[in-house]
């Protein structure tokens, strides 16, 4: 079985005493194995990055935008063989694979206009003969270690924009699912980025850990659960450090008596089934605004989740593939038993989902809870599978109050026929994205991605124009050419135009 290798100064690496698999959750077979990078690895691939760095940052934009454009060419041509290595690992269907591509292909496209978002600011005759600008300047090595459930759209999120702002990328990519974000990154090398731009350690903690630690590492980027997100923010902020570290969720729709149910509830299949919810956008619960509402929902979902076709994500024609692996089957299982022991009304119960040909597979069927209350487990914590909660609430206002006060504020949405209730969640929902009538509102690559409260540690959102902020430091100069042969007086009072 081959041993997956580091991508490191362009060359495939293979090094690490520790080890560990890589299974295909469709079968529960072990398809890799995986060198986890020690401290000497870790140091080799930012050895490579700092000595790429000082051509690098001296490229002209338009040239490292036209690595982009390449690169853009290549992913798309190669769509279908990293669909299938995102399936074959993860265990998502080959079309949810392929979108994720797609959305991940639209950073690329973004960074491809490096020339025009790199301008910077200009003010002329700031005083006498006195010009000023801000440069946007790159910061150096920047490091992204990114999760399991989107393996080729997260790393997107991040190194296109940090590359073609001037910067060298080490990228940890999670080790459950590497290999189709490992030809995304070959594939970029492919496309000409220069030796040493863009590295890629596997690893665990210990490769975290020697990211956070290292010196010559100006910023962090990291996607993933927030225990791990808290860790890093306040590990590599105390070293000084630039991070964005975004968390977990707990995303509810809110179900209006005026909305358009038919079409709410083929939302809600996706937003809470697709990818068997192991998605940070997933809707995992809905908010019916009324008994009535709830009643109708209920009734609607549950010949849905029972009709839907799971199985091996490399097979066509399917709505959801396995969960990630055997322990994440154990824990969404215990979630269940939770939430029946508290009390809650479990009426579509996905436990023990058997997928002929694939009885190794960590499948697990779409679960529906009715009559959910804020004190139960299964309502507070993120359960990270195909497990939607239904909560009942008696108005508008309620329902916010719910929202506000959880923990997570990833994403929410609201389905409703009526605008003055559609502008008032906008306005006063404490959640960084929001979707009206649109049940997974993640922002397209020129708008930002992120969450509030403890879906994301750090200032700056990721990607788009807030991904720009983050990967590039701001240099203000001011710039005088005195006339010849003029003597001017020193000057004692702080200078100013008045
Ligand atoms: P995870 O936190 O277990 O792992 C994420 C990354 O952190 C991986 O690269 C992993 O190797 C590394 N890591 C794991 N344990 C570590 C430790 N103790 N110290 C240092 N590094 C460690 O997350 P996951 O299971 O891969 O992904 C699922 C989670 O990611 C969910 O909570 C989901 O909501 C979240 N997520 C959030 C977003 C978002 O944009 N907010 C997007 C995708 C996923």
């Amino acid at each position: 079985m081959a041993t997956i290798p580091h991508l490191i100064h362009a060359e495939r690496i293979v090094s690490g005493v520790r080890t560990c698999n890589v299974y295909n959750p469709s079968t529960g077979e072990v398809i890799h194995t995986l060198g986890l990078a020690d401290r000497a690895t870790v140091q080799q691939a930012i050895d490579s990055a700092r000595l790429a760095f000082p051509a690098w940052r001296n490229t002209p934009p338009a040239k490292r935008a036209q690595v982009m454009y390449r690169f853009k060419q290549l992913l798309e041509q190669n769509e279908a063989r990293i669909a299938q290595l995102i399936s074959e690992e993860h265990g998502k269907t080959l079309e949810d694979a392929a979108g994720e591509l797609k959305r991940g292909i639209e950073n690329v496209e973004y960074a491809c206009s490096a020339p025009e978002i790199l301008k910077g600011e200009y003010s002329r005759n700031v005083g006498p003969r006195i010009d000023a600008w801000s440069d946007f300047q790159p910061l150096g090595v920047v490091a992204g270690i990114t999760p399991f459930n989107f393996p080729a759209m997260v790393p997107l999120w991040m190194y296109p924009l940090a590359i073609v702002c001037g910067n060298c990328f080490i990228l940890k990519p999670s080790e459950r699912d590497p290999s189709s974000t490992l030809l995304i990154a070959q594939l970029l090398l492919d496309a000409g980025l220069p030796k040493g731009v863009l590295n890629v350690v596997h690893g665990d903690k210990e490769a975290v850990d020697a990211l956070i630690e290292a010196p010559e590492v100006k910023a962090l980027s990291f996607v993933g659960s927030t225990p791990i997100a808290e860790y890093i923010y306040s590990e590599a902020t105390k070293r000084g450090k630039r991070v964005q570290a975004l968390g977990g969720a707990k995303n509810h729709a809110v179900l209006m008596p005026d909305a358009d149910l038919d079409n709410a509830v083929s939302a809600l299949m996706g937003a809470a089934f697709g990818s068997a919810g192991e998605r940070c956008m997933a809707i995992s619960v809905a908010v019916c605004v009324g008994d009535q509402v709830a009643d109708a929902l209920v009734s609607k979902l549950v010949p849905q989740i029972n009709a839907l076709k799971i199985g091996a994500g490399t097979n066509s024609g399917l709505d959801m593939g396995p969960l990630i692996t055997g322990a994440h089957l154990d824990k969404v299982t215990g979630y269940i038993e939770d939430g029946v022991q508290a009390g809650a009304q479990l009426v579509v119960d996905g436990r023990g989902l058997k997928v002929a040909g694939n009885e190794g597979g960590y499948f697990f069927g779409g679960c529906l809870f009715d009559r959910v209350t804020p004190d139960m487990r299964i309502y507070k914590e993120e359960i990270f599978g195909p497990v939607l909660c239904v909560v009942r609430v008696s108005s508008l206002e309620e329902a916010m109050q719910l929202i506000n006060e959880h923990e997570y504020g990833n994403g929410t949405c609201i389905f409703t026929r009526d605008g003055e209730s559609a502008r008032l969640f906008c306005d006063e929902i404490e959640v960084g994205m929001v979707g009206v009538n649109v049940p997974l509102p993640v922002p397209v690559a020129y708008h930002s991605f992120g969450g509030w409260k403890r879906s994301l540690f750090g200032d700056l959102h990721a990607y788009g124009p807030d991904g720009v902020r983050f990967y590039t430091r701001r240099k203000a100069i001011t710039q005088r050419w005195p006339q010849r042969a003029s003597l001017e007086a020193a000057q004692f009072a702080f200078p100013s135009n008045s």
